[in-house]
């Protein structure tokens, strides 16, 4: 393929009316030779921006991407529209190799997707220097921050790339965005002479929401009950053998859910991964280690009952949900207890103290987003120095938590964590604390003679989940620390002082009774995420369907590769009686039209008789 434009490519091939955004931009210069660092949420169409390019420009375009496990589906569906691509990576066996590399040479690929530990070896890299390059795709280019959540070793040896080929332009690809990460991933990259296309980062079509914790697996079950029943989702969870437990759970309790973690085997994690690619209707329930690159587009929900390590991660995380555009859920629950975890997680860890301080800010301004009395998305978007308009479209927004005046109560608490210090020399729990301020003799209130002290019983005015709400808020906004040496004890900060002097008045989140209460969900219930069809086209559309699974399975493919729902939708919708009609249906290019055209067009035909 030669000197086809742009959009002419974006036409045929993809079968795309026009470009997004700043597509068209990024393609132009990258076609025009330049380096190029694109910055665009989940779902945004990243890949495009490349693909294009590389269909138009001469030679053959290497795409890094960490993610091996998805390179065939990326391939997969390339090949779907007709594009000349392959990957080389440890799942290939040598002959399978030796065909990659011929194809290269005689300049046969358009498109070829390396693994970087396999790039930056010298046979590679003598393959390359033999064929022609048309450009350098970078993606997952957060991976090269080191202090990012998927730092990748092998991505710091990618400036190799500029240093060898000066002339052949590269672009860099991440849906990650806090400035921080961005210098990084610049400066490591020698990109500081690349153009920079920064989108907005708000997807507002996912609705946030984020609930205290109490009785995880009930809230869990809860909200999936209630508002996203036979959708396909992600719940995130900490540990392995919460992933199998939690997917044992929902199994039994009749909603589809299969575990998915570094532990499980290679074949094992491969089924299930490629399950929840095929099927629209199961929930994954996952450690951190699935999710990055999985382009499948209609996850309607994100949960995490785990608080996530980072706004960052979280962000990514939850971007995983909705990549189709539709109403999407990101649902988490979290209790303070998750935070003295994570800070001990962070203290045992084996990284240096700059590690352990980034690590616990992190962790910080995580607390601090479930804290806010502010729109999340305000908060989330802030944190990628973005600023929007309250957005209408989460739990706060939707709900707005009552304010009330909790100086008094932050005086309880802040001085009963002072006496315990003072008197005794010695730091409690939050658990302890709230027990002595409840005046509940437990034992180690007994043993320790905290029913002496004389903040013991004054906080009988408020609930325990009460007093732990305004823990958490003292905590979330500095008034309060978890001594990290004490294993999570609490400690008094620079700014309990003028709290303590009543020098300060603290407005407080009120925990509003329904969120606290075990079953009851304060969400609205979720829009239904597609504009609906009429009944005839519905019915076209669930016999489309199964049409698309019976080719999925032929091919071996996803069945969003063949085509994705919202192009499925418009063929029920527009019933096109011709292959002309069909050909102006978005999503289908001439590939796709030669390859299932008359299919379809018989399909309907069969269907209507
Ligand atoms: P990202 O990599 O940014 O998460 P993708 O490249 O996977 O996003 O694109 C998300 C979805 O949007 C894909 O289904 C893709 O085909 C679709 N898409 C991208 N660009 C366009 C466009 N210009 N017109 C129509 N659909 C598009
Ligand atoms: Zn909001």
């Amino acid at each position: 393929m030669s000197l086809s434009s742009a959009s002419q490519v974006l036409q045929t091939v993809f079968g795309y009316e026009s470009f997004r955004g700043e597509q068209q931009a990024i393609v132009e210069h990258l076609v025009s030779g330049g380096d190029a660092l694109v910055l665009m949420p989940t779902g945004a169409g990243k890949s495009l921006c490349y693909q294009v390019p590389a269909l138009v420009r001469e030679g053959c375009a290497i795409v890094v991407s960490p993610l091996i496990a998805l390179m065939k589906d990326q391939v997969d569906a390339l090949k779907e529209l007709g594009v000349q691509a392959a990957f080389l990576n440890s799942t290939l066996d040598w002959s399978e190799i030796r065909a990659v590399e011929r194809d290269f040479l005689r300049g046969e690929l358009d498109l070829l997707y390396i693994a970087p530990e396999r790039l930056l070896g010298e046979r590679c890299l003598q393959l390359l220097s033999q064929g022609q390059i048309s450009l350098f795709a970078i993606d997952e280019a957060h991976c090269v921050s080191q202090w990012g959540h998927d730092f990748r070793p092998e991505y710091m040896g990618l400036s190799i790339l500029h240093e060898r080929w000066p002339h052949v332009p590269r672009i860099a690809l991440t849906a990650t965005a806090t400035t921080h990460t961005r210098k990084e991933i610049i400066q490591r990259l020698a990109l500081g002479e690349a153009k920079q296309f920064i989108a907005s980062f708000d997807r507002p079509n996912i609705t946030y929401h984020i609930v205290e914790k109490h009785d995880v697996r009930r809230q869990l079950l809860h909200f999936i009950r209630e508002e996203h029943m036979g959708d396909s989702g992600i719940v995130y969870c900490l540990s392995r053998n919460k992933t199998e437990d939690i997917a044992e759970f929902l199994s039994k309790e009749g909603i589809k859910a299969l575990p998915y973690h570094a532990g499980l085997d290679v074949a094992r994690r491969a089924e299930h991964q490629a399950r929840f690619q095929q099927e629209d209707d199961l929930v994954m329930v996952a450690t951190i280690a699935f999710g990055m690159g999985i382009n499948k587009p209609d996850v309607r929900f994100v949960a995490h009952i785990d608080l996530p390590k980072s706004v960052e991660g979280y962000y990514q995380e939850t971007g995983r949900a909705g990549r189709d555009g539709l109403a999407a859920t990101a649902w988490m629950a979290y209790g303070l207890q998750d935070v003295v975890q994570q800070r001990k997680m962070i203290e045992d860890s084996n990284g240096d103290e700059i590690f352990k301080r980034r690590s616990a800010a992190q962790l910080d301004a995580m607390l601090g987003l479930c804290e806010t009395a502010q729109c999340r998305r305000v908060r989330l978007l802030a944190y990628f120095d973005q600023q929007i308009e309250p957005c209408g479209n989460c739990d706060v927004c939707l709900n707005p938590p009552k304010m009330w005046d909790g100086t008094v109560a932050a005086q309880k608490i802040l001085s009963a964590v002072y006496r315990l210090f003072k008197e005794r020399d010695q730091r409690f729990g939050a658990g302890h604390i709230i027990d002595i301020l409840r005046g509940k003799k437990t034992d180690r209130v007994t043993q320790n003679q905290h029913d002496t002290l004389s903040v013991f019983g004054v906080g009988q005015d408020l609930s325990d989940s009460a007093w732990r709400s305004v823990l958490r808020q003292l905590l979330a906004n500095h008034y309060l620390a978890l001594d990290i040496e004490g294993y999570g004890t609490l400690a008094l900060t620079e700014k309990s002082r003028a709290v303590l002097k009543g020098e300060e008045v603290l407005m407080l989140r009120q925990e509003s009774e329904r969120m606290a209460s075990k079953s009851r969900n304060i969400m609205p219930k979720a829009k239904k995420p597609v504009i609906s069809l009429p009944p005839e086209a519905e019915e076209r559309f669930v016999q489309l369907k199964k049409w698309r699974l019976a080719i999925a399975r032929e091919h071996e493919v996803p069945a969003y590769v063949i085509f994705n729902d919202a192009t499925l939708r418009q063929i029920a919708l527009n019933n096109p009686e011709t292959l002309e009609d069909l050909s102006f249906i978005s999503g289908v290019g001439a590939h796709k039209l030669d390859a299932y055209g008359e299919a379809i067009i018989e399909f309907l035909e069969e269907m209507q008789a």
